[in-house]
């Protein structure tokens, strides 16, 4: 309840702070409204994370007229404005030139017509303007879509996808955001522009996806992507989105790529992920696979670690399999180490004891040690660990005659 009071604040504190950037543009004689996001989340009742601003003040006039500014996109008209830590983003109003890269338009020039700048813009639901008496513009019936929970695109949907095969998915994300529905023309013209995505860069993608995957209503997009032909055409990935979209349990971006991992081999060859975080996904991935039916065992929560292990658990829920939640928070209160520098009997205790022929037996000595006690078939005391060390070692030096 706190939360969402707190979101609620920060909501009007944003756009209440954003006022007096569209006040000084109007006092210096230009036009100013919030637009995109902003407003279509302000009159959906929802919090706020970033606020749009469109001008008709040029990106010199912007930068001149307030103290902290950032040249963020100046070739694309956009002025970062600093208020007290909050970035606003401020736009001259601009139309777009031909796109021949499928991305961003080879040239723009910037006009001093609103009504040229919201026709560039994607969604009818993202052209809603608002002034800084919350008097609200609409100029392509957005707040019709808005009541209707429609994402529409604006103009003629086959090419404004041929122009940007990104927005795409900006409108299959803005499905897993609002739970809307892609307005029937729209999706229509998804289904043929779909191969188009390929032209857009690796990480543009992976940021959506990710934005799409952590959204409350990801299970509609992805089975609207898995409908119309989108998952197939984005690296084929229709087989293991169709996997997502029967989700049986929440997931987060991180147990929808650990499930992509089981069906691609080669998803780091994909996506972009550092080696920590594919190294992670492949044993969320692995460890879900070994535990499906199988009960997890002391050993697994010891070298995984618990969280790790939770994740795997989780991911077994979302395929319909029974939770071990429980059952892993027990293993992990009993486990009789946390580490394996919490044996009383370490390194040089073997070295001294057990006078190991091979340097390599230390290690392999030490893990048998661990796996022993992990399991509670050797308590964690000197003598028995001394008299289990010696064991291993005769076991070393029979299988090395051998
Ligand atoms: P959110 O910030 O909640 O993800 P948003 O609608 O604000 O959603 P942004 O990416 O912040 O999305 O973009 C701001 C606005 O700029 C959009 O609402 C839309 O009007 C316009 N816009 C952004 N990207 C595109 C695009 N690829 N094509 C056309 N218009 C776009
Ligand atoms: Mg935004």
């Amino acid at each position: 309840m706190c939360s969402i009071i707190f979101l609620v604040m920060r909501m009007h504190e944003l756009l209440e702070q954003g006022k007096s950037i569209l006040h000084r543009l109007q006092a210096a004689g230009h036009e100013a409204f919030f637009v995109g996001g902003a407003v279509r989340d302000h009159l959906l009742g929802r919090p706020i994370v970033d606020v749009d601003i469109t001008t008709s003040a040029t990106v010199d006039t912007v930068a001149e007229l307030f103290e902290k500014t950032i040249l963020t996109g100046a070739r694309y008209g956009t002025v970062t404005v600093l208020l007290e830590g909050t970035a606003f983003e401020v736009t001259t109003y601009r139309a777009d030139g031909d796109y021949t890269d499928h991305r961003r338009p080879d040239t723009v020039h910037f006009t001093r017509r609103l009504e040229e700048d919201l026709k560039r813009r994607d969604f009818t639901i993202n052209q809603l303007v608002m002034d800084s008496e919350n008097r609200v513009a609409d100029h392509h019936n957005g707040l019709e879509d808005l009541k209707n929970h429609i994402i529409r695109a604006i103009g003629v949907p086959s090419a404004r996808f041929e122009e940007d095969a990104l927005r795409m998915l900006r409108a299959f994300r803005f499905v897993a955001k609002l739970g809307f529905t892609i307005e029937t023309e729209t999706l229509q013209a998804i289904e043929r522009a779909a191969p188009s995505i390929r032209n857009i860069a690796i990480e543009r993608i992976q940021d959506e996806l990710v934005r799409i995957f952590k959204s409350e209503h990801a299970m509609s997009a992805i089975r609207c992507m898995v409908d119309c032909g989108f998952a197939q055409a984005l690296f084929d990935l229709e087989e293991g989105l169709s996997a997502l979209a029967a989700a049986q349990a929440p997931f987060d971006d991180t147990l929808a790529f650990a499930l992509l991992y089981r069906h691609y081999a080669n998803l780091g060859e994909i996506f972009k992920f550092s080696q920590k975080r594919l190294k992670h996904l492949a044993s969320i991935s692995h460890l879900a696979a070994m535990t499906e039916t199988a009960q997890f065992t002391p050993l697994t929560v010891f070298n995984e670690g618990l969280k790790t292990c939770l994740k795997a658990n989780r991911l077994n829920q979302l395929l319909g399999f029974a939770d071990q939640t429980a059952h892993l928070q027990r293993l992990a209160a009993e486990l009789p180490i946390q580490d394996a520098r919490e044996l009383v009997f370490r390194g040089q205790d073997i070295l001294v004891h057990c006078q190991p022929v091979r340097k390599r037996w230390v290690g392999l000595i030490l893990n048998g040690l661990v796996e022993a006690v992990v399991t509670g078939r050797v308590p964690n005391d000197h003598e028995p660990l001394k008299a289990y060390a010696k064991r291993l070692k005769t076991n070393l030096e029979k299988s090395d005659n051998a």
